[in-house]
């Protein structure tokens, strides 16, 4: 089912591209991230093409809940702990500046978006510890924090980290204006980037192509495996959000630590419940709406589900997003990716620090996003972990003597192949969606096999024998 934010907001249909193309920047991908990009880049005056394999906003963006936030769950004591007071430092103030910059431009371009600004809460309802330490961790990097025992939530808790000055907003009508005069190709998809010598790159998108200077890839998880590695260095996790009629009308927006822990957040008469994450092909029980309905109804008898929806975003192996340049064999390439859930401040962060490298400025805060950073020991376990996820997975698709598989949507069955064309892993499927996913790295078909999300770049056809 479509997100709340697409009933209320259609693109203009923008051309496919047709002929060849020569500019300073191309830009791969036309969500936020690949927008906010491209409106940076503009204002500095480089011409920018953007290229959307779907519609503007067509990947994870619709389906965001759109807290505008720098409280990224639980994240500042680690990072003071992982890689000191000052690289952490840097995160907060990039995440807080965020904010600041999306309240500036919506005021500066009127543009009429929802934007409400209020406070972000992390709660618990079985420790305070956390939240207690967390707190004098973001009030240390100068975050206005504090911890309180009370909330508006309508159950008992142990405890909650409130973040003043942050926001919320309807993602779709802030992008949708943005947008407007940008040169963006949609259902283009990008399928090979070439680096010919310095400032010279040339991007293939159907039967088109475009020379490039520089190249930026804002397509969710980078269909490049080899250079940058990313497919080695992140999964993608998969979370529900149902949107409630005649529930609590909440101030603030809120998100639970615990385990099965929810996120609510406020749109209008509409309360967005969120939760039941999973690593994506990680859901062959499927539930996942039915235990959100479940709590809905417990929490507010006779509310009414206006909408559901689903989405996933990709998570690096030290929680921080990877924004930079790709890969030091790949001059000129730039990459913003891994926002772990965090995306609005994380892609308005990618957008100020790629438009400032593109421009030869020297960015002090970038380092702790940078791609190519010293990674810490969690990261390192974590590596180990996904590396033998991706293992396990690969075995089972080369040992199983099953080759394809049924999915069945609607009473209609459909046999697929279920080896996922991107690196070769058994795929699962995910009755909540009636999606086949890859739990290697995140590649999902519809049951009659075509590709939604990458970084697979085909879908999944029967194969003949
Ligand atoms: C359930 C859920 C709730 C969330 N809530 C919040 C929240 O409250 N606050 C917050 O900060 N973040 C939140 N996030 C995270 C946020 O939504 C994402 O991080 C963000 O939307 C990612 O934006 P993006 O532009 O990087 O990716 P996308 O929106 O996926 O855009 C990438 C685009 O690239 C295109 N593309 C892919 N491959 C190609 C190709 N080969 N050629 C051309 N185009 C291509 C895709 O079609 C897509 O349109 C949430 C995430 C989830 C899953």
């Amino acid at each position: 089912m479509e997100s709340i934010w697409l009933k209320e907001v259609s693109f203009q249909k923008r051309s496919s591209l047709h002929k060849d193309l020569k500019t300073d920047v191309v830009i791969i991908g036309a969500g936020i991230t690949g927008i906010l990009t491209a409106y940076f880049l503009k204002k500095k005056g480089f011409r920018t093409v953007v290229l959307e394999a779907d519609r503007i906003c067509g990947g994870q963006t619709k389906g965001t809940t759109a807290k505008i936030t720098s409280q990224h769950n639980l994240i500042y004591d680690r990072l003071i702990r992982v890689y000191g007071e000052e690289k952490a430092r840097h995160y907060a103030e990039m995440n807080e500046w965020a904010i600041r910059e999306y309240e500036r431009i919506i005021a500066e371009k009127r543009i009429a978006c929802d934007f409400v600004k209020c406070s972000a809460n992390l709660y618990s309802c079985m420790e305070e510890e956390p939240l207690q330490r967390e707190a004098e961790a973001a009030r240390r990097l100068g975050i206005s924090a504090q911890f309180k025992t009370e909330c508006e939530l309508p159950f008992a808790v142990k405890g909650v980290l409130e973040f003043r000055g942050q926001a919320r907003f309807h993602p779709l009508k802030f992008l949708k204006e943005l947008a407007e005069g940008m040169e963006i190709y949609e259902e283009t998809p990008v399928l090979k980037v070439e680096h010919c010598g310095a400032g010279n790159n040339f991007v293939t998108a159907g039967n088109a192509s475009v020379s490039a200077g520089k190249v930026i890839f804002a397509c969710h998880f980078p269909f490049v495996n080899i250079p940058g590695y990313y497919f080695a260095r992140m999964y993608q996790e998969r979370s529900y959000v149902i949107a409630l009629e005649h529930a609590a009308k909440l101030q603030e927006c809120y998100l639970g630590i615990d385990q099965n822990g929810y996120s609510f957040r406020q749109e209008g008469d509409l309360l967005l419940l969120g939760g039941g994450s999973h690593r994506t092909g990680d859901n062959r029980q499927g539930g996942k709406y039915q235990m959100l309905r479940n709590e809905a109804a417990r929490l507010w008898p006779g509310c009414r589900e206006e909408a559901y929806w689903s989405a996933q975003d990709c998570m690096t192996l030290d929680q921080i997003p990877y924004i930079g340049a790709f890969d030091k064999k790949a001059q000129d390439w730039y990459v913003a990716t891994g926002f772990g859930k965090w995306g609005m401040t994380s892609a308005m962060v990618s957008a100020r620090i790629l438009s400032d490298l593109l421009e030869g400025k020297e960015v002090t805060q970038a380092e702790i996003f940078s791609p190519q950073r010293r990674i810490c020991m969690a990261a390192v376990k974590e590596l180990v972990v996904n590396g033998g996820v991706a293992a396990g997975n690969l075995a089972k698709q080369l040992l199983s003597p099953k080759r394809t598989e049924e999915g069945t949507e609607e009473g209609k069955s459909f046999e697929v192949s279920v080896k996922c064309p991107h690196l070769g892993c058994k795929l699962s499927w995910n009755p909540d969606e009636h999606t086949w996913e890859c739990p290697c790295h995140g590649s999902r078909f519809d049951s009659r096999g075509r590709l939604l999300d990458g970084p697979a770049q085909r879908g999944i056809r029967k194969e003949k024998n």
